[in-house]
């Protein structure tokens, strides 16, 4: 079968000799729908934030069932489902909370499907549990996929700070791409801040203001911080959601969350941030979560059957995966691009 697999640095190839792995035990067989480009794999491919082994890329998967191993239970050939990405010991207590995104054991293996271990951008994909997998129903696998990860974890970020995000306060996204995107018709949908949209073009600014945000602001204007405070006033944003994470973006969010506030580092843009006492305001809470649980991604389908929230889409080839890395490089994918073998 064909797939796109990882040789190592900046080294991406489309394979057509793939052999089609057999389900045993709790392994099951997905035929691929959908696998989603996420900025993560250019991290991977470009800075090698995983190393070690040749591998299929693709960690944002969704397809039908095409075989169970023995001990699989409760699917059938032809489901439609979800692949939950962040695969964990399954044993630890993270991982029977569900939260197999802060698995105990993550250290100490290979951390998921295109992530080290064969993904999703191939014809088939062996997942080694059916906990794995999610059901997603009358949803199209296509369109769905990006729900793992691009609506995932904007969700997962966005839960953990609900409590902040009341109609009379103010939430910061930086970053309207593939994840940003989806945030914004999250908040959108459950919380009642009032948006104030980043990103660096204008296209994606337009983007940002069709998807709920109130006011955009380009953030490589130098006085962006500004810009933001003349919004919200003297009490700034209660919550700052940074999509991208580099030191520009995590220094605009420290200029701009609130006292009590939090500032919440989704991106893994490789910036600093030196810890200064007079430079950050008392109370905030600053965190780099990481995905989600597989319940959560249980409530993103809910959002997305009721649709609450709708993926932007450019969809692709398997065989077109270096040209939309590229693309994705450039900033010009506008929400998330998808290959379908
Ligand atoms: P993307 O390329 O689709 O979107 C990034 C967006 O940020 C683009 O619209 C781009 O124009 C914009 N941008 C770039 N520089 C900017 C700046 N200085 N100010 C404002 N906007 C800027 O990427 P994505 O797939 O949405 O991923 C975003 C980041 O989140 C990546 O670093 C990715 O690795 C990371 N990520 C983290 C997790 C996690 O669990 N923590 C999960 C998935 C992705
Ligand atoms: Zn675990």
């Amino acid at each position: 079968m064909k797939a796109v697999r990882f040789f190592g640095h900046k080294d991406v190839r489309v394979v057509d000799d793939m052999e089609i792995p057999k389900p045993s035990g709790e392994e099951v067989l997905l035929k691929i729908g959908g696998a989603g480009v996420c900025h993560s794999d250019l991290h991977i491919i470009d800075e090698g934030t995983v190393s070690g082994s040749v591998f299929t890329l693709g960690h944002e998967n969704a397809g039908w069932i095409e075989e169970i191993g023995s001990d699989v239970k409760g699917y059938k050939k032809g489901d439609a489902v979800l692949v939950y990405g962040p695969w964990g010991c399954g044993h630890c207590k993270p991982c029977q909370q569900s939260k197999e995104n802060y698995c105990d054991h993550q250290s100490e293996m290979a951390y998921g499907g295109g992530l080290g271990l064969n993904g999703g951008m191939a014809e088939y994909m062996l997942v080694p549990s059916s906990r794995l997998l999610v059901p997603i129903y009358d949803l199209d696998p296509v369109i769905a996929a990006p729900l793992t990860d691009a609506a995932l974890t904007p969700y997962s970020a966005i839960k953990r700070s609900l409590d902040k995000l009341m109609a009379d306060e103010y939430v910061v996204v930086i970053g309207v791409g593939g994840l940003g995107h989806v945030a914004l018709q999250i908040l959108r949908e459950i919380s009642g801040a009032e948006i104030i949209a980043c990103d660096v073009t204008e296209d994606k600014l337009a983007f940002a203001r069709e998807l709920g945000a109130s006011y955009t602001i380009n953030s490589k204007d130098a006085d962006a911080a500004e810009q933001i405070k003349k919004i919200t006033g003297i009490k700034k944003a209660k919550v700052v959601l940074d999509f991208v994470g580099a030191t520009s973006t995590i220094e605009l969010g420290t200029k701009v969350v609130s006292l009590d506030g939090d500032l919440t580092i989704v991106g893994l843009g490789g910036g600093h941030y030196q810890y200064n006492m007079s430079g950050l305001p008392f109370g905030v809470s600053m965190t780099n979560p990481y995905w989600g649980s597989r319940v959560e991604l249980m409530e993103v389908v809910g959002l997305a059957r009721q649709k609450k929230i709708h993926i932007e889409i450019e969809k692709y080839k398997l065989d077109q995966a270096n040209e939309v890395y590229d693309r994705l490089r450039e900033g010009k994918i506008k929400g998330r691009a998808v290959l379908i073998p």
